[in-house]
């Protein structure tokens, strides 16, 4: 790595860290790549870097338009706001980012009204579920505008035939579809199809470099020519027009060119890392999704196990149902690490 001294004070360099793959730190090459960037003021459409990513992920997700936010929950919140008038609701799952982890911006910001459907284990919404509510044309009723998913959603990539009855059914009523799609790379090299197919039934899909692509920073939303439109008037209101934003666009243009075929190698990993843990008694295997694996543990253990592995030089968020998350800063020999560092946790009790 070639960071000047002073990005070298993280106190989790080093470690394994597999609380999520947002803990990424550009490599030296992508670092190179931000830097040599041209830019441009982006609010004032000039940005040669931002424009050519926004055009770029557009056309890899098979759509007309696109526009960088900062985050991805911005651009979740600028595609509902784009697509739902006030006092208009939108069908969301009820383990959704949109819903749960973005502070209820739709609500708040948006004066969106959420519908949320418990999530079946497999993160579908049941289509019945939907169905009934989706509200008649009545004024008690607020009008319901929009169906939002989220692919992958605990790393799960959704059923691409769940994803097109939801989408006829959406049509059907008249509703927009909205992706959150931050990690929909990985459910395209997951499901071994392209990402414009894992887009294709949405109106808008919000897609974030900073999971596993591995940037500091940034999501494009895209959709059509009128959707991000809106979307980008809505972005300024919420302070994410960004200025000489090529520099971190560069980074996103980098990781287009290098880091998504090699998602494989994260989905591989928490493969290994599942057999690993699998052959725990202790543990139990929840699940092996993508670039994600699930264990469940007796509470007793969660506290000295999370320290012991740290001990070990390994970070994960452990829990009852422990998540833990494969990216590109961790390797093969990490996953082994961590693997014998759970082995040496149970063989000491
Ligand atoms: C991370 C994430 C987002 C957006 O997160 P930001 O930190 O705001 O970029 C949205 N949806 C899902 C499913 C995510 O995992």
């Amino acid at each position: 790595m070639s960071y000047p001294s002073s990005m070298k004070s993280s106190s989790t360099e080093g470690l394994v860290d597999l609380r999520s793959d947002t803990v990424t730190r550009p490599s030296a090459a992508m670092l190179a790549a931000m830097s040599a960037s041209p830019v441009g003021d982006d609010v004032w459409g000039d940005d040669p870097t931002v424009n050519e990513l926004e055009a770029r992920t557009a056309a890899l997700a098979g759509k007309a338009a696109g526009v960088f936010f900062p985050s991805g929950t911005q651009s979740n919140l600028a595609a509902l706001m784009a697509q739902c008038a006030r006092g208009e609701e939108y069908i969301v799952g009820q383990k959704a980012h949109t819903y749960r982890m973005e502070g209820g911006g739709a609500a708040v910001l948006g004066s969106i009204q959420p519908q949320p459907i418990d999530n079946d284990p497999d993160g579908t919404l049941p289509l019945a579920r939907i169905k009934a509510e989706i509200k008649p044309d009545d004024s008690h009723f607020a009008i319901t505008r929009l169906l939002n998913l989220e692919n992958t959603i605990d790393g799960r990539i959704l059923p691409p035939a769940y994803v097109l009855e939801a989408e006829a059914l959406a049509r059907g009523a008249g509703l927009s579809m909205h992706l959150d799609g931050a990690r929909a790379w990985n459910a395209a090299v997951g499901g071994g199809v392209s990402l414009e197919t894992v887009c294709a039934p949405y109106d808008s899909a919000s897609l974030c470099f900073s999971k596993g692509l591995g940037t500091p920073v940034g999501s494009v939303l895209v959709g059509g020519e009128a959707v991000i439109a809106k979307a980008r008037r809505t972005r300024k209101m919420l302070g994410g027009g960004m200025r000489q934003a090529g520099l971190l666009a560069g980074a996103c243009l980098y990781a287009l060119d290098h880091n998504i075929e090699r998602l494989a190698e994260d989905h591989d990993n928490a493969a290994r890392l599942g057999r690993g843990l699998g052959q725990i008694a202790e543990l139990e295997l929840d699940s092996v999704n993508t670039n994600m694996v699930f264990v469940r543990m007796a509470s007793e253990h969660c506290a000295p196990l999370g320290a012991f592995l740290k001990s070990r030089g390994v970070l994960a968020a452990i829990g009852p149902r422990t998540r833990m998350v494969l990216h590109l800063d961790v390797s093969t020999e990490g996953v082994d690490t961590t693997v014998e560092a759970f082995k040496a946790y149970f063989a000491g009790r």
